[in-house]
Order: C-alpha cells, then sequence, then structure tokens
C-alpha cells in the first residue's frame, strides 16, 4: 500500500489509505470465445456502438488518470481488447504521454500472431494470455469455440516480438481441467511463460458460480506439489500483486495462485477500473458505477474529470464482501466489466 499522503489529493486515495495506481480499462464487452465462467453460450447483449469510449476519450481519460491521478500503470482488457479496432493506435498514443505509464494487456491470445509485433513497436510492455487447458477438446467444451491452436501461437508470437514476460492466466473447473495444474506448470516452464491460476470468481453471466464446487487455491497447490516442490516467495516481494508466488523446484521459475474468493488481497488493492463505456468502477464486484462519459461528453475539463473519478475512488469499499451472506453479484458479467 502506497503512503496515504503521497502527492496529497493528487492520487486516487480511499478512506482506508489505500493508494490507485493500476489502472485497468475496457475497451470492448465484445468476444470471440464463450469461456463458460465468463458468458453464456449466446444471448449476451452488446453494448451499443454510440455507447462506448472513442479512442480519443479513452486517451484523454488515460490522460488525466496518468498526469493528475497518479496512475502508473495501464492494463487494456476487456471483453477481447484484441477486438478493438483501434487498438495499436491507442497504445501508441498512451506511450507518447507523460509520464509514460506501464502498459500491458490481458487477451485470449486469439489474433496476437498478426498483432504481437505491432503492438511493442506501438509500446506495449507485456502481455497476459489466457489458457486454461493444454487439451484442444477441453478448450472447446470450455470456450465454445475450436480456437486452441490460435491461442498457442499468439503465445508465441508475443514472446517473438518481446512482449515480455509473457504471463499466462488460467481457471480451473470441477471436472473439466482441474487435473491439469501440474501439466499447465511443466508447459508453461519449458516455454518461459508465467502461471497463474485464478480462482473462478461469481461473475459469469448466467449466475452459475458456488463457492461449494469451485477449485481452491489450496486445491491447486496440493495438486501442483504431486509432481514440483514449491516455496513461498516472501512477502514483501508480492507487494500489491494479486498474484501469491511461489518458487518452483528451487527456480527460477515462479507460479502464481490468484486467489480472489479464498484468500483475498483487498486490503493492498491498488486498482480502478474504466469500462468500455466510461463508467469508473472501484472494484471487480462494485455494484455501483460512476458516469465519466456523461461529464466528458458533457464537456467537463481535465480537473472535473479528476475531480469525479477521485471522488469515486474515495468511496471504495473496504472489501469485495465475497465473505458476507449478503454478497450481491454485480449485474455486469466479468466480460463487461473487464477483467
Ligand atoms: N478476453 C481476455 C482474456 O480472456 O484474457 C480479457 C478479458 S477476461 C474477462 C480477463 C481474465 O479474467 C481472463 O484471464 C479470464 O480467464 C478471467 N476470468 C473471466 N471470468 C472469470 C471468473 N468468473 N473468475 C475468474 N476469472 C475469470
Ligand atoms: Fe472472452 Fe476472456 Fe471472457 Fe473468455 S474470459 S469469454 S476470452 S472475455
Amino acid at each position: 500500500m502506497r503512503s496515504a499522503t503521497r502527492e496529497g489529493a493528487h492520487v486516487l486515495i480511499d478512506t482506508y489509505g489505500r493508494v490507485a495506481t493500476d489502472l485497468r480499462v475496457s475497451l470492448t464487452d465484445r468476444c470471440n470465445l464463450r469461456c463458460a465462467y465468463c458468458m453464456p453460450e449466446e444471448g449476451l447483449q452488446w453494448l451499443s456502438k454510440p455507447d462506448l469510449l472513442t479512442d480519443d476519450e479513452i486517451v484523454r481519460l488515460i490522460d488525466v488518470a496518468v498526469t493528475s491521478l497518479g496512475i502508473e500503470e495501464v492494463r487494456f482488457t476487456g471483453g477481447e481488447p484484441l477486438l478493438r479496432p483501434g487498438l495499436v493506435g491507442i497504445v501508441e498514443r498512451v506511450a507518447a504521454l507523460a509520464p509514460r505509464p506501464r502498459m500491458s494487456l490481458t487477451t485470449n491470445g486469439i489474433g496476437l500472431r498478426r498483432t504481437a509485433e505491432a503492438l511493442k513497436t506501438a509500446g506495449l510492455d507485456r502481455v497476459n494470455v489466457s489458457l486454461d487447458t493444454l487439451r484442444p477438446d477441453v478448450f472447446k467444451a470450455l470456450t465454445r469455440r475450436d480456437r486452441h491452436h490460435d491461442v498457442l501461437a499468439g503465445l508465441a508470437a508475443a514472446a517473438e516480438a518481446g512482449l515480455l514476460p509473457v504471463k499466462v492466466n488460467a481457471v480451473l473447473i470441477p471436472g473439466l481441467n482441474d487435473d491439469e495444474a501440474p501439466d499447465l506448470l511443466a508447459w508453461a516452464m519449458e516455454h518461459a511463460y508465467e502461471l497463474r491460476f485464478i480462482e473462478q470468481m461469481p461473475l459469469d453471466a448466467q449466475h452459475g458460480w458456488k463457492r461449494e464446487g469451485m477449485v481452491t487455491a489450496g486445491d491447486i497447490l496440493d495438486s501442483l506439489r504431486t509432481r514440483f516442490e514449491l516455496t513461498a516467495e516472501g512477502s514483501e516481494e508480492r507487494g500489491s500483486a494479486p498474484a501469491e508466488r511461489w518458487i518452483v523446484d528451487g527456480g527460477p521459475h515462479r507460479v502464481g495462485v490468484i486467489a480472489s474468493v479464498t484468500r483475498p488481497f483487498c486490503a493492498a488493492c491498488d486498482r480502478t477500473r474504466l469500462t468500455a463505456d466510461g463508467q469508473i468502477r472501484t472494484c471487480l464486484f462494485a455494484t455501483e458505477e460512476t458516469d465519466l462519459r456523461a461529464a466528458l461528453r458533457g464537456g467537463a475539463p481535465d480537473e472535473e474529470i479528476a475531480r469525479i473519478w477521485r471522488l469515486a475512488m474515495w468511496g471504495k469499499k473496504a472489501g469485495s464482501g465475497l465473505d458476507d451472506p449478503s454478497f450481491l453479484q454485480p449485474d455486469r458479467p466479468m466480460s463487461a466489466i473487464g477483467g
């Protein structure tokens, strides 16, 4: 956590003293996959074009965030951010901002084979690619699309382009791929990808998540330990990162586990989120949003936008509320919030 007094009012600080320096920007709610834990097979309503922020609006908001609000890192996500036609241009323009934020992209990897080089040239620093299985048939069952080979090709292209370190995000689903943790780790180590398992969260459009059914961080670590020796990395190395990391077989490889449900890291959270339609979210699980788009389109100057953003973050809740019996899943699914 940052010091509460860092640059006084010019940071996104909340009443618990947390300072947000990491901005997640969702570029679209659309996707070319239909991962069961994220989207329904069909029938999800897309945001309409006029509702989406334009490329100029996105760059302006990021400019305000880095120049007036202390944002140091920008992560593009979605939906599938590679589906955004102006992505390379947005990256290029954000790279030209002063101060220049670190920039990464969370993607399903489809299309990365074609775009990795251009993204690197535009100024993107690195990528997180989501891949839950090494088995094409399981991939098809989980994502409802037969695109496993495209993801592998995208990963290779990202590494080749120097978008390093290439991180791989994996979600394990009971009865589908929950036996794959050791295989995924062996494969990631072979390719020098940094693997992180993410506990499944209640953010699916179908509201089908059940705590009893989920694969926990404990299950994942037990499974990995059947083949690898894991040593916990020191907490000082974790900082505000959501992943707890383990050194594998004495190093140098590491594996991360993001235990958002069973070991939440809300007290160290340094995130603020912007949806593709210009709403600020203080948390993935927030049930309220703050409309920046209306201010933007109403002609608000940068200082006013910064003020609204600060006020929204000031009201950030202490935690996700997942452990509270009155927990309510947010209306928007993960694909529309921006993971
Ligand atoms: N489409 C891109 C992708 O899949 O990487 C970016 C958006 S996706 C919503 C971002 C990340 O959220 C992915 O790693 C995905 O596996 C993860 N995710 C989606 N739904 C989730 C859920 N219900 N619980 C945990 N992680 C989830
Ligand atoms: Fe698409 Fe990513 Fe959601 Fe899968 S997790 S459906 S790839 S947005």
